[in-house]
């Protein structure tokens, strides 16, 4: 077709991210040209506030779209011309799209983790589910198991202030309740949940082990992780020894990257080629 693209990622410490290659081999499979480049802000010695004028020199230069992460997903909304719904209500954007001379933002970390939740743990209960983790990945999942139907989501963050802080917000736009820190701990709140959603860096290679006892874990109890680096942490190694339904973060990571993919370009991605090309990376 003679198409081409040009796409990048803005944030710190990128060096080693999967996404260019995820993006250019699947731009590869519909014939088309996609280049996608970092821009680490580190390495190019910018402040996260930097991040408004890189996105505008990118407008400029005839990028397609840009990817955007940590630290500047909040930072970048300030610099933005329009938001989706989703990203107007986290207040957290990874992908920015130009169009028109405008530089439109929006949330895949949403949308692709509940892709990944109703493809890899269909029909699973969701009337109580517990939480590790409130960082920024945690904020994402949390905004999607509750506009999946979770009733009632707990929070449990090692630094309770951001447990507060997520809980807040996620009560404010989804009703009194749905979001709590729970009062009699883990334990108690995981002996009744449905299912538990890892989002805290526990079980990378920097931070092994697990982020709670594995005695906690029992065969009706599914378990989400986040984490994608290695695929198959100790908790969810620890999880399947025990018989639970068990979701890995390879899907999310794919799959915020095909929804970005088919923002930037208009394409259709091929999501489950994307997945396989994430478990082989
Ligand atoms: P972050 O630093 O913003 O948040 C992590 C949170 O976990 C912090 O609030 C911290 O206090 C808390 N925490 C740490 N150890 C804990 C424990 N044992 N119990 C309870 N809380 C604990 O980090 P982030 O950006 O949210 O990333 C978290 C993980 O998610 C990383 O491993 C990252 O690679 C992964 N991630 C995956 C995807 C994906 O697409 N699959 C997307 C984004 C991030």
């Amino acid at each position: 077709t003679g198409a081409s693209y040009l796409a990048g990622l803005i944030g710190a410490g990128i060096g080693p991210s999967l996404s260019p290659a995820l993006h250019e081999r699947e731009a590869d499979r519909h014939g088309v040209r996609l280049l996608y480049r970092t821009i680490d802000i580190d390495a190019l010695g910018f402040a996260p506030e930097a991040v408004g004028e890189l996105v505008r020199a990118a407008g400029a230069l005839g990028f397609d779209g840009l990817n955007i992460t940590h630290p500047c997903k909040q930072l970048v909304i300030e610099h933005l011309d329009e938001l989706t719904p989703e990203a107007a209500e986290l207040g957290a954007v990874n992908t920015v799209v130009f169009r028109d001379g405008r530089a439109i933002g929006h949330n895949t970390d949403v949308t692709g983790f509940a892709r990944s939740f109703a493809l890899g743990l269909p029909e699973a209960p969701t009337r109580r589910v517990v939480q590790l983790g409130a960082g920024g990945a945690g904020a994402a999942v949390a905004h999607a198991l509750l506009t999946i139907g979770v009733d009632r989501l707990a929070v449990i963050d090692t630094d309770r202030g951001r447990a507060e802080q997520l809980t807040k917000a996620l009560c404010g736009r989804f009703g009194p309740g749905r979001a709590v820190i729970p009062a009699a701990g883990a334990a108690d709140e995981v002996a009744r949940a449905d299912g538990l959603v890892h989002a805290t860096p526990t079980g990378m290679a920097a931070h092994p082990g697990l982020p709670l006892p594995a005695e906690l874990l029992r065969a009706d109890l599914w378990v989400a992780e986040v984490v994608y680096r290695p695929l198959e942490t100790e908790l969810l190694r620890q999880a399947r020894l025990r018989g639970c339904r068990t979701l890995d973060g390879g899907g999310m990571a794919a799959f915020q990257a095909a929804d970005a993919f088919r923002l930037f370009t208009g394409l259709e991605p091929h999501t489950e080629l994307m997945l396989a090309d994430l478990a082989r990376a």
